[in-house]
């Protein structure tokens, strides 16, 4: 009888067999750009897709490190497959190139990552794909701004960096009614706090550059779907190129290992910072979807079993306060990116969110005092008594 296994078991064992040639315990980094045919018949059958196998490291399934990610990856998530990237904006950027021809309409939060801002606003359109960002934490504004053409729902939650929290199940049922696409962007909660496939999703992506590697090495994304959307991929997965490279692809097997371990450390270290700074005579203002003072409290509560490292957060003043406290921090690191295993701060308005229009940032939230922590796994009293710190310079 094969038993069903639980989450922090399948971090570490999902996707998991001793190397076939030599036994060797952990996965070989197949450090290879292509892999011999036993025959002429056998590299034909490999390219007409008769028989599964390795090709070349550009194509799926890539090398088998690659394969092994897959395989973990998809089961945490509960998906049948997936296919790994250079980045996560590789992988996004394959979602919807696959998807979407010119015509059709794609539907985003209005909250993005700024790099998946970029791409649907700019480039997108340049290609004659209508795009409309919503306000989708009330799922009624999606029900309102869906078209006849939209093909393609996209939503980030929590999103980056206003932490809005937008109710996946409806808004899949939502989608699908119109046969649209639903993918979300997992990449703050990871699987072990959010399954959207569970929720009604079709797709989810990662950028493995943050949790999923957790420690501030590598850049890599990664997709999960159903095998009938993975193959849909190919041809755009083939021809683009923004393929994840073996080191990537084994150091990514070797974060998910402990994602369990690490996850229950951002949220506990999460909530008492997001506790701390509430508390704070100088902060104007915290978002963290374990605080009941968070607009989508609730809905955070139904569809997530934990929040992550992720707060946003305004000091009273604005953008000069919030400078002078991000200067004087000595144990935090003021740096772009989240997820890693130790404290990163940013600004967005200024720093990853800098590309979206000032007006669009006014209208969204992303003010200009706001200021983004990812809470590392360090022991929380040294980063609260660093952020004390600083706060006790203004
Ligand atoms: C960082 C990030 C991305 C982009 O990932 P890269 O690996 O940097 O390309 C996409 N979505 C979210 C939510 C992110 O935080």
């Amino acid at each position: 009888m094969k038993l069903e296994k639980k989450f922090g078991t399948q971090c570490v064992h999902a996707g998991e067999a001793p190397d076939p040639t030599y036994g060797a315990h952990t996965i070989p980094i197949f450090q290879t750009s292509t892999f011999v045919f036993d025959n002429a018949q056998q590299g034909a059958a490999r390219f007409n897709g008769e028989e599964e196998g390795y090709i070349y490291a550009r194509v799926g399934p890539n090398t088998p490190t690659h394969a092994a990610f897959v395989k973990k990856i998809a089961a945490l998530e509960g998906g049948e497959t997936g296919q790994t990237f250079s980045s996560g904006m590789a992988a996004i950027t394959a979602v919807v190139l696959s998807h979407l021809e010119q015509g059709d309409h794609l539907l985003s939060t209005n909250v993005v990552y700024g790099g998946t801002y970029g791409l649907f606003s700019s480039i997108l359109t340049k290609f004659g794909i209508e795009v409309s960002f919503v306000d989708t934490s009330d799922h009624e504004n999606v029900k309102k701004n869906i078209r006849n053409n939209t093909k393609l729902i996209f939503l980030e939650t929590p999103a980056n960096p206003t932490m809005i929290v937008s109710d996946i199940e409806e808004i899949c049922k939502i989608g699908h009614d119109i046969g649209a696409l639903c993918v979300v962007d997992n990449t703050f909660a990871t699987p072990c706090f959010q399954r959207p496939l569970q929720l009604g999703a079709d797709v989810v992506v990662h950028s493995c550059t943050k949790y999923i590697g957790g420690h501030a090495d590598l850049l890599g994304g990664v997709v999960v779907g159903t095998k009938d959307f993975i193959k849909s991929m190919t041809s755009v997965v083939n021809s683009t190129g923004g393929t994840m490279g073996p080191l990537e692809a084994w150091l990514c097997i070797r974060g998910l290992k402990t994602l369990h371990l690490r996850m229950e450390r951002h949220a506990s270290n999460g909530m008492k910072v997001a506790e701390f700074l509430e508390a704070h005579p100088k902060i104007g203002w915290v978002r963290y979807p374990g605080l009941p003072s968070h607009p989508q409290y609730d809905l955070a509560k139904k569809q997530m079993s934990g929040y992550s490292g992720m707060i946003s957060f305004g000091i009273k003043g604005g953008i000069e306060e919030g400078q002078k406290v991000m200067n004087s921090l000595e144990l935090c690191s003021l740096a772009v990116s989240l997820g890693s295993v130790d404290t990163l701060i940013q600004h967005p308005a200024s720093m990853t969110h800098a590309n979206v229009p000032a007006d669009v940032r006014t209208e969204t939230g992303i003010t200009d005092d706001l200021v983004r922590i990812s809470v590392g796994v360090e022991d929380v009293e040294d980063i609260i008594a660093d952020l004390e710190q600083a706060l006790g310079q203004l």
